[in-house]
């Protein structure tokens, strides 16, 4: 694969996150896999060049489980980035997750069907480990960011991840919950693996809006409107969170492995 050297930092914005920054260059990329998303907006964060693409199109016209993930990947790795963060909007579900708290999940648990989850078709055959997807070295830079700006962050847990575009019934939430599981979303899984498949980092930023379908009863059920109308609120913390936490990463890797998981041509 052609390198293009145009971005070192990728970011994915999902649900009510469709623009990040300003001065941006917009290029679109082709890829092996089809059409991505949308085009990728790339501008200046301190040292780094940052590559932004709304992954589900700028008008959200993209539902979680038909998002092109392996595209999306593979254009932020074709241009250059060593590094992908995903923010996303997710539900909690354990009552001391609240809303508008974040999360940076440190595990996830692949409740999808169907989608288009790996690059490694053959004919040279790897099965790696994911074990620990999340980059150690990105998670820190983001707890050690939040702790700044006073905003309240859970520095470990476990996404489900679900296909959508429905949400969970409550006998399945219910289910989620007695795992012990923290966060629900729809798409955090193939992306955040996928990254890593190309040996760049994964990160993910839970953004929580919502309960779910109410954590065993005690709590409103979930629906589009609220995720939005709490993600609204709170998009400006992710938005401080993301600058600076990319301003204090270091220009090269040294506190993590990623950059070897996979054999790649
Ligand atoms: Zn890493």
């Amino acid at each position: 694969m052609e390198i293009l050297n145009k971005a070192d930092i990728g970011v994915f914005g999902g649900s009510g996150f469709y623009s990040f920054l300003t001065d941006v260059e917009e290029v679109k990329v082709s890829t092996p896999y089809g059409e991505t998303s949308d085009s990728i907006f790339i501008s200046k964060i301190g040292n780094h060049r940052v590559a932004f693409m709304p992954r589900h199109g700028r008008k959200h016209t993209i539902p979680p489980h038909l998002i092109n993930y392996r595209a999306n990947v593979w254009a932020m790795k074709h241009l250059g980035c060593k590094r992908v963060i995903s923010p996303c909007a997710a539900g909690s579900l354990q009552a001391h997750v609240k809303p508008g708290d974040f999360v940076i999940c440190d595990q996830f648990v692949d409740w999808t069907d169907g989608r288009k989850s790996t690059f490694l078709e053959g004919p040279f055959v790897q099965h790696p480990s994911p074990v620990d997807t999340y980059c150690p070295e990105m998670r820190a830079a983001t707890k050690q960011t939040a702790k700044e700006l006073g905003i309240n962050l859970h520095e470990t847990g476990t996404m489900v991840v679900i296909n959508g575009p429905r949400f969970s019934t409550k006998a399945e939430s219910s289910f989620f919950t007695n795992q012990g599981w923290s966060v629900i979303g729809m798409t955090a899984f193939p992306e955040n693996y996928l990254v890593k498949e190309m040996n760049m980092c994964p990160l993910n930023i839970s953004l929580i809006t919502d309960y779910d379908a109410g954590i065993n009863g005690d709590m409103p059920p979930v629906s589009h409107e609220e995720v939005l109308k709490v993600f609204n609120k709170n998009v400006e913390n992710l938005k401080a969170l993301l600058f600076q936490m990319i301003e204090k990463l270091p220009a090269m890797r040294n506190a993590c492995t990623c950059a070897s998981s996979v054999q790649l041509d």
